[in-house]
Parts: C-alpha cells; sequence; structure tokens
C-alpha cells in the first residue's frame, strides 16, 4: 500500500475530521492536495535524508566531548533543512508563527519521519509541545524572548521531570527553585535521561523543567509544592551553569543523546503560577505521549511494508520445481495480514485522539468542546501504550516473516525493534497509563471519557452489526462497571488488563469504521480487509483481558510468598 495515499485516506475518514476543518480557516487548508504534496514532500526528505542518517546513527552514536554532546554529522544539516522545509511547526497555532494546521496532519507528517528515523524525531517533538507550553504560560517577555527560536529551529527545548529518585513518582523530586533577594529564580538539582539534554544541533536549549519550591518566607521541605521553569542553556551570550554529567548507553535510539544533567544554580523563569508546574506540564505531556504513539505507530508500519515486500519476492516451498514466494503460503499470509490488523487500526485511532483534542480546543461549541475533550483524555493513555506495544510487537513478528534475514543489520527492523522498546517506558510507563484510565478516568464521578468513548464506538459498530465487536463491547461495559464497583486496591489490581482491554475495543471501534468506508478502489479495500482481520478474533481478545482485569487481585495475592522468598 502507497504510505501517502493511506495516510491521507486515514485522515479523509478519521473521526471529528470534517467537523475540525469546519472550525478554523487555518484548519481547513487541509485540502486533500495540500495533504499529499505535504506527505509526499516529507517522505522523500525522510527517505534521502533520515535513512542515511538512522543507519549511520546506530553506529557512531552520540559523544560527550568536553562537556558538550556532539550529535552525528549528518543531523545538524538535516535538522536545518527539516526546519526549513517548515515541518517543524506545521500544526503550531498561526497566532505563533506555526501554520496552524490540525494536529493529525502534523502526526502524519511526524509518522513519515520516524519511519526512517525515529531517533531523529525525538528532537521537534518536545519543541512542538514546548512551544505550545510557553505559549500557554509564559509571560510576554520569556514568549517573545524563546517563541520565535522555537519556531524556527533555532533553539531546541527539553522536558526536564525524571531525577534518580523521581521517575514514576513525580512528588520525590529533589530539584529546588529558589528565588532570590532580587526576585529573580536559581534551579539547582539532577536530571535524568533527559533527551537532547544538550546538543549541537541549535544555538540555545529550553530546558522545560519541574523543581520544589518553598512557599514565601517558608523554609525548603520536601513537601513543597512542584513549580515550572523555563531553564535557559545559555542567554545574553553566556552558557548557564548546567552541566552534562553523563550520556547513557542504550538499546535504541543513538541519534538522541540521553542525558544526566546538573543544574548548579541555573537562572530560571517562573512559568505560570507558583505550584501548578505539573498540572501546568500536562499541555507538554499530551503532545508528547501522542508523539509516542506516532513513532511506534511509524516503526511498525514501515516494518511491515519491509515485510511485505520481503515475502513478495523471497521463495521457499511449493510444489512445483521453482519455490513459491512465501507470501502464497497461507501462513505467512496470516502473518502479513495480522501486522496489517494491528498497524490500520491504531492509524486510524491515533487521528481520532488528535482530532478529539483539536476540537475540544477549537471548537465554539461547549456540548462538543466537553464532549471532545473527554474522549481525548480518554484515547490518549490507549494510544501512547498501544504506539510502543504495535512497534515493538510488529517489528518482531515482522523479523519473524524475513526470517534470519529479519535478525541481520541488513534489514533496518531489528533497529526499529530496539528503538522502540522504550516507547512503553517513557512518557509514563504502562502502569502509569493503566493507572489513569482506570482510576482517573473510568472512576471519576460521571466516568465522561469512558461514555464519550462508548456513546462514539456503538454508533459506529451498529453500521456493521459485526456479531464479535458487539460482544467485544459488551464484556468492555460489563468490566468497566465492575472495576467502578471495585474496592481501590482490586481497581489497581486490573488496571493494565483494563488498559489493554480499553486498547481492543478502541481499536475495534476504528476496524469497523475501516470496514464500513470500504469501496470499490483498492485502497479502501485494502483498509477494510485490515479492519476485518482485526474484528476476526476481537471477541476472545477482549474475554482474555477482562478475565485477567477482574482476577489480578486474586491472582497476585499470593505473590508475597515469592517476593519474601
Ligand atoms: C531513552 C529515554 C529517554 C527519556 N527521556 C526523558 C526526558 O526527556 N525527560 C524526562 O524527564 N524523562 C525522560 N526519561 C525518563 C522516563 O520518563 C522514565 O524512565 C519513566 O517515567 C519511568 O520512570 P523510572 O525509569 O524511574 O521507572 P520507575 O518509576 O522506577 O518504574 C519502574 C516500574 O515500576 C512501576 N511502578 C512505579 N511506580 C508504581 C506505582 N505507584 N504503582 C504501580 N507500578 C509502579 C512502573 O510502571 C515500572 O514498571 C527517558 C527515559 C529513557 C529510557
Amino acid at each position: 500500500m502507497d504510505i501517502t495515499a493511506t495516510i491521507a485516506r486515514h485522515l479523509a475518514i478519521s473521526p471529528g475530521w470534517d467537523a475540525l476543518l469546519a472550525t478554523s480557516e487555518s484548519c481547513a487548508q487541509a485540502s486533500p492536495d495540500m495533504i499529499a504534496e505535504i506527505l509526499g514532500s516529507a517522505g522523500r526528505f525522510a527517505v534521502e535524508r533520515l535513512a542515511p542518517l538512522n543507519a549511520a546513527a546506530d553506529v557512531t552514536g552520540c559523544r560527550l566531548v568536553d562537556g558538550r554532546v556532539i550529535t552525528v554529522p549528518e543531523h545538524k544539516a538535516a535538522w536545518e533543512e527539516f526546519c526549513q522545509g517548515g515541518w517543524l511547526m506545521l500544526d503550531a497555532s498561526p497566532e505563533i508563527g506555526g501554520m496552524g494546521l490540525p494536529t493529525a496532519l502534523g502526526n502524519a507528517v511526524q509518522e513519515m519521519m520516524d519511519r526512517h528515523c525515529p531517533a531523529f524525531g525525538m528532537m521537534p517533538v518536545p519543541s512542538r509541545a514546548g512551544a505550545r507550553l510557553i505559549h500557554a504560560f509564559a509571560d510576554d517577555g520569556v514568549r517573545e524572548a524563546w517563541l520565535p527560536g522555537l519556531i524556527d529551529g533555532t533553539i531546541g527545548a527539553t522536558i526536564c521531570i525524571s531525577e534518580p529518585d523521581a521517575g514514576s513518582d513525580v512528588r520525590r523530586l529533589r530539584t529546588r527553585g529558589e528565588k532570590q533577594t532580587d526576585g529573580a529564580w536559581r534551579v539547582t538539582g539532577e536530571k535524568c535521561w533527559i533527551s537532547f539534554g544538550d546538543q549541537d544541533l541549535t544555538g540555545a536549549i529550553a530546558h522545560l523543567l519541574l523543581a520544589k519550591t518553598a512557599p514565601e518566607g517558608q523554609a525548603p521541605s520536601p513537601k513543597d509544592p512542584i513549580s515550572l521553569f523555563l531553564v535557559p542553556s545559555v542567554e545574553h551570550g553566556e552558557r548557564a551553569p548546567i552541566v552534562v554529567r553523563r550520556i547513557e548507553e542504550k538499546l535504541g535510539l543513538h541519534a538522541s543523546p540521553t542525558c544526566v544533567m546538573g543544574f548548579e544554580g541555573a537562572p530560571a523563569y517562573l512559568l505560570g503560577e507558583m505550584g501548578r508546574g505539573l498540572q501546568q506540564l500536562f499541555v507538554m505531556i499530551t503532545n508528547m505521549r501522542l508523539a509516542t504513539g506516532v513513532m511506534g505507530l511509524a516503526v511498525a508500519s514501515r516494518a511491515a511494508e519491509i515485510a511485505y515486500a520481503y515475502a513478495a519476492e523471497r521463495r521457499q516451498g511449493g510444489h512445483g520445481p521453482q519455490a513459491v514466494t512465501i507470501n502464497e503460503h497461507a501462513d505467512v499470509r496470516a502473518q502479513l495480514l495480522a501486522l496489517s490488523a494491528r498497524v490500520e487500526p491504531l492509524r486510524g485511532l491515533i487521528f481520532a485522539t488528535a482530532n478529539a483534542a483539536d476540537l475540544a480546543r477549537f471548537t465554539d461549541d461547549a456540548g462538543v468542546k466537553a464532549q471532545s475533550e473527554a474522549l481525548a483524555g480518554w484515547l490518549l493513555p490507549i494510544v501512547k501504550t498501544l504506539g510502543g506495544e504495535v512497534g515493538f510487537g510488529v517489528a518482531s513478528d515482522a523479523i519473524q516473516v524475513l526470517g534470519g534475514a529479519g535478525y541481520t543489520r541488513e534489514w533496518p527492523i531489528e533497529q526499529g525493534l530496539r528503538d522502540a522498546r522504550v516507547l512503553t517506558v517513557f512518557e509514563g510507563t504502562t502502569g502509569m497509563q493503566a493507572q489513569d484510565i482506570t482510576l482517573r478516568r473510568l472512576r471519576a464521578p460521571g466516568a465522561a471519557g469512558y461514555h464519550a468513548f462508548l456513546h462514539a464506538a456503538r454508533e459506529d459498530a451498529a453500521k456493521i452489526n459485526h456479531a464479535g465487536l458487539n460482544e467485544a463491547l459488551a464484556t468492555f461495559t460489563a468490566t468497566s462497571e465492575a472495576l467502578i464497583a471495585a474496592d481501590p486496591a482490586t481497581a489497581e489490581a486490573g488496571s493494565t488488563p483494563f488498559l489493554t482491554l480499553a486498547g481492543v475495543v478502541a481499536t475495534g471501534w476504528i476496524a469497523a469504521r475501516l470496514v464500513a468506508a470500504e469501496g470499490d478502489d483498492p485502497l479502501s479495500r485494502q483498509l477494510a480487509a485490515a479492519g476485518h482481520y482485526a474484528l476476526g478474533d476481537i471477541a476472545p481478545r477482549a474475554a482474555l483481558a477482562a478475565a485477567q482485569a477482574l482476577m489480578a487481585a486474586e491472582r497476585v495475592a499470593g505473590f508475597g510468598v515469592m517476593v519474601e522468598g
């Protein structure tokens, strides 16, 4: 399947797309011609510039020289070309110099890039998300000083949350922001695993950082609230006291330096309200979680594409004098279809999430706003997690299609597999996403996200009246109601399988839409086939996840004996 046409078709039939294009002139620019043009040139750039960078980076990696990070040689030229091509801020608001196109189209371009170099994609995502954050919370002076550079790519951004004792548990941060007698702020502490914590691609970096702050006039305490800062790496030509202590050696994403950073009294600007840092940072985190799903999709879609092409060439088996191509074997066909059945519904679900988030921002209709916000919130932990699982899982299954060749570096799938492994870890682990959807969304008073999803899914399910999907939705509602009624410990124990179940029915929803949108053209028939395949075993997949969710507390109750020996 042609990737550009496939993405364009997905966008056109994605839930909320038409309503979104009607919200503003800038969204309405996304005509089929414009989409084809943007995706076509993004694809060419990715193949010509990023694929070679990807291969080189895997061997070279980034280096720490005299305290500064040196990226892979081809990276700087690729970054500059990427920014000049206008891809960095396609979906940023026109108010800050972006094009104001729909986020889903920005995600589609990100997918085109990530298909050929996921590590490259680690750089623009915090810039884009950081620009939204600064736009939302910085005062005029900080906006004027930092937004133009972020928009044109001469300034980079990081998200600085993690610390040695504060990974999933952000409350345990030790980094502190301290107000000086002249009213300015300085930040001191250690942050770890910071992607692009330093680099040689941009002149300056805006570190968007969480730190504890003591209320005015009080002594510091570990219980102090968390505030949000912009910490410049360099300002007025002077480097800030920020040290890169180490670059981590890691499994994949070698063009993306993962840094341990020391902030040694670095000058900083408070963003927004003191004590509301984490809540505010969610403007950035939301975009980054969506982008994590996109990266998984990109790895998966590229791996599937390679597997299809390989299976059409590789000859083994058969009964005639010449071996047949392996895509003639029913088992290999089933393997290939299973790849598409995971990739295509995920792509549609990512666009559905992006459209819901955009509609919540742009619509003037209060009812649509509330419904869209709830739906986006419900889908986000699903696409973040599924993206990671599908990226790694499809890469692994595509290696199986290629046999021995897939395991070698001659093909880029093994690199994709390594790159994708972290996607269920960073930006909040699967466990954290599971608690988000189960404890904070399903069990919230009114469960608005759950109901918004059910409303949309039932409407589309009714169009195809598929027995398996109907059964899966019934299993999902029964399990949801049981977990709403359960005690908190039982709900928490079952949260990860519940997230799986929510992913099964969410992708089932999109599969139903792909089936319902089938026409006479080959592309829509192919997408419908992927949808049919995904729906084929949806009921037992839902039943398994439901059983695991409902029995989790009981099953792990005996675990103490394992831990205590
Ligand atoms: C390549 C890479 C890039 C990264 N980039 C950045 C970055 O740019 N900025 C940044 O701030 N961070 C970054 N991170 C850090 C990443 O976000 C953290 O690794 C992640 O949030 C998990 O934290 P942790 O590693 O401390 O795991 P932990 O929090 O120690 O979790 C370990 C396990 O315990 C589980 N767990 C933890 N707490 C609970 C609980 N309360 N209930 C149930 N289960 C629990 C988790 O789900 C997980 O399975 C990056 C990490 C990597 C590997």
